[in-house]
């Protein structure tokens, strides 16, 4: 069975393929290689022995992404094209609203003319904005989002909203992701950042490996345990099967499924270095420095829903997070070069 993952060649979608591969399926990937590079491709072949059949092209090109559905027979899409960094969207809103927001739209007219009719999709925690109560379930209101990036993937979720209502053949599933980190248990493939890394985890896995200095800790004034920011961090492994599990389930029955993919458990920046220190066995470098703006003081997800209907439940601990990201970076510290 043919799925095609947009995006495929990125951090999560990379580690997608490599399970879908093994689950049976055959993913066809899309990717414009604007965060990510050919040399995945190599990796992939190397862990499954299969290498993918693989499209370089935008998903906002209508004609190319006509072809790609007509040259093979999808049954089923997992959207992860996207761009990812909400210091990005606020400088360049414009390329965000047009990339996520024009590029589903896109996909979605070209679905719709080729018959496809299952589509998962990259949602995330950021549609929350700050959220009044944790943990967060499906049913916490979405919508007053801090920055660009979340709005585009507030609007996207509004669109596959309206497009369920029209036309209650089509089986949508929505995945809110809360902080995907870790990689793959092999050390061959992870995320690799392009330039200063905004988020947590890749910066502290940077510092360990000595390719920055120090870790600036934004805020220890929070009204959290030990004052730091506390988030719901996932092993992108655990993730990956949380869209298997979907695949399997809910994307074969029409409907609007929506599932929030934490583990349940906050974590604070602090315990976060704690365990990269244990994982690596490396000193942290880190300096307390104001908060950044924009950031929530907590969030963490309450996942009965996904557990309840797609049978899944996340099962990494924060060490073996660290650890896994540790090994990738060690082997790999500048990346994949
Ligand atoms: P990533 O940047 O590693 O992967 C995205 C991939 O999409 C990249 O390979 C990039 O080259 C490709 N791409 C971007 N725009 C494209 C376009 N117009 N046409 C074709 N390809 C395009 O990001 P990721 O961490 O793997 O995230 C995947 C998805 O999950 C994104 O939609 C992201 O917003 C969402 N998400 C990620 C996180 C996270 O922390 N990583 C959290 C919540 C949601
Ligand atoms: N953080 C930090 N230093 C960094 C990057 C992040 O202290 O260099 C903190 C940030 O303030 C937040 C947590 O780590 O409390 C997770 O941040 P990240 O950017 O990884 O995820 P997000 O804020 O998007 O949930």
């Amino acid at each position: 069975m043919q799925i095609l993952v947009t995006g495929g060649l990125g951090y999560i979608g990379s580690l997608t393929c490599i399970e879908l591969i093994e689950a049976g399926f055959e993913p066809i990937i899309i990717d414009n290689l604007s965060n990510s590079k050919l040399q995945v491709l190599n990796r992939i072949e190397a862990l499954t022995d299969v290498r993918p059949v693989f499209y370089q092209g935008d998903i906002c090109d209508s004609a190319f992404m006509q072809s790609v559905f007509s040259a093979q027979k999808i049954e089923s899409v997992i959207h992860f094209a996207g761009l990812k960094s909400v210091a990005e969207s606020v400088s360049h809103p414009l390329e965000y609203y047009a990339n996520n927001v024009n590029g589903t739209l896109v996909l979605l007219h070209a679905m719709r003319k080729a018959n496809v009719k299952s589509l998962l999709f990259s949602s995330s925690a950021t549609v929350y904005g700050d959220p009044k109560v944790v943990p967060i379930t499906e049913k916490t209101p979405t919508g007053a989002t801090t920055n660009p990036y979340g709005r585009s993937k507030y609007i996207i979720e509004c669109m596959l909203s309206d497009l369920f209502q029209a036309q209650s053949d089509w089986s949508i599933t929505i995945l809110r992701y809360f902080n995907p980190v870790g990689a793959h248990p092999s050390g061959t493939m992870g995320e690799d950042p392009q330039g200063i890394p905004n988020n947590l985890m890749p910066y502290i896995a940077q510092v360990a490996v000595g390719r920055r200095d120090v870790l600036s800790v934004f805020g220890d004034d929070y009204a959290t345990e030990d004052g730091t920011g506390v988030r719901d961090y996932i092993h992108v492994m655990d993730l990956v099967e949380g869209h298997l599990a979907a695949l399997k389930t809910v994307s074969k029955k029409s409907g609007l499924h929506i599932y929030n993919l934490g583990t349940g458990q906050g974590s604070s920046v602090l315990q976060m270095i704690a365990a990269f220190s244990q994982a690596s066995k490396k000193k942290i470098n880190y300096k307390i420095c104001p908060r950044r703006p924009g950031d929530i003081a907590q969030c963490w997800a309450n996942t009965d829903k996904a557990a309840r209907e797609l049978n899944w439940k996340a099962t990494r601990t924060l060490l073996d997070m660290a650890t896994d990201t540790w090994h990738w970076q060690e082997k790999n510290p500048q990346g994949y070069v």
